[in-house]
């Protein structure tokens, strides 16, 4: 019998990064986790591939799948739906594989609340200034928008505390680093190889 997967959770506040940061470790051909492609009700934007950067779902097949218990979490961001697909994640960790989650922070904190053994990392802005910056730069938003979202950033901040880890995303390349440097780190917990060695001498 073979070891489940690490459940490795992602998150972070609005236009800090988490899906530059997540491309980035999948472009690495020796990443070793499965990303879970997310489900969500928004229009695919140019270039955008269903199945591939998400499964693209009507509001009424999207709330389908929250009857029918078929999302691990779920939430309305922007206006729109995004969940983690349920059956993927459970069988893919009981096959041994890690699985990697890429999601904002009200999915994340459901996530803990059933997987609490999951590994979270806190994908962090080097400054809230700087995120303010980034928010500004992508232009079109209105003054409102950026405030509105500053507000909701400084929230997301504050949900740090439900985190294991958290990295700050100064440059795309240290914080994949990190990211892989704490996953290896997460395999070698004590708390998760000792029952192995237990049964190792039960056999003997
Ligand atoms: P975008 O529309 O820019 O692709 O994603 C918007 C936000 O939704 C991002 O913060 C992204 O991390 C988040 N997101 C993507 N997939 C999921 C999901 O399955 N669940 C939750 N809760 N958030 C998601």
């Amino acid at each position: 019998m073979h070891e489940k997967g690490l459940l490795i959770v992602l998150s972070g506040p609005s236009g800090v990064g988490k899906g530059t940061v997540r491309k980035a470790i999948f472009a690495h051909p020796d990443t070793a986790f499965e990303y879970s492609i997310s489900m969500t009700t928004r229009a695919p934007r140019e270039g955008e591939v269903d199945g591939v950067d998400y499964f693209f779902k009507s509001r009424n097949e999207f709330e389908e799948l929250i009857e029918q218990g078929k999302l691990l979490e779920y939430a309305e961001f922007v206006g729109n739906y995004y969940g983690t697909p349920v059956d993927y994640v459970r069988e893919t960790l009981d096959n041994g594989r890690d699985v990697f989650l890429e999601i904002e922070v009200q999915g994340a904190r459901q996530v803990r609340e059933k997987f609490p053994e999951g590994l979270f990392i806190f994908l962090a802005p080097p400054s809230l200034s700087e995120l303010k910056n980034r928010i500004t730069t992508r232009g079109t938003e209105s003054e409102e928008i950026i405030n509105n979202r500053m507000t909701v950033a400084k929230e997301e901040i504050e949900m740090m505390s439900l985190y294991d880890y958290v990295v700050e995303n100064d440059q795309v390349d240290n914080a994949v680093d990190k990211i892989k440097a704490i996953v290896i780190a997460e395999h070698c917990r004590r708390t998760r190889i000792e029952q192995r060695y237990k049964k190792m001498l039960e056999v003997e």
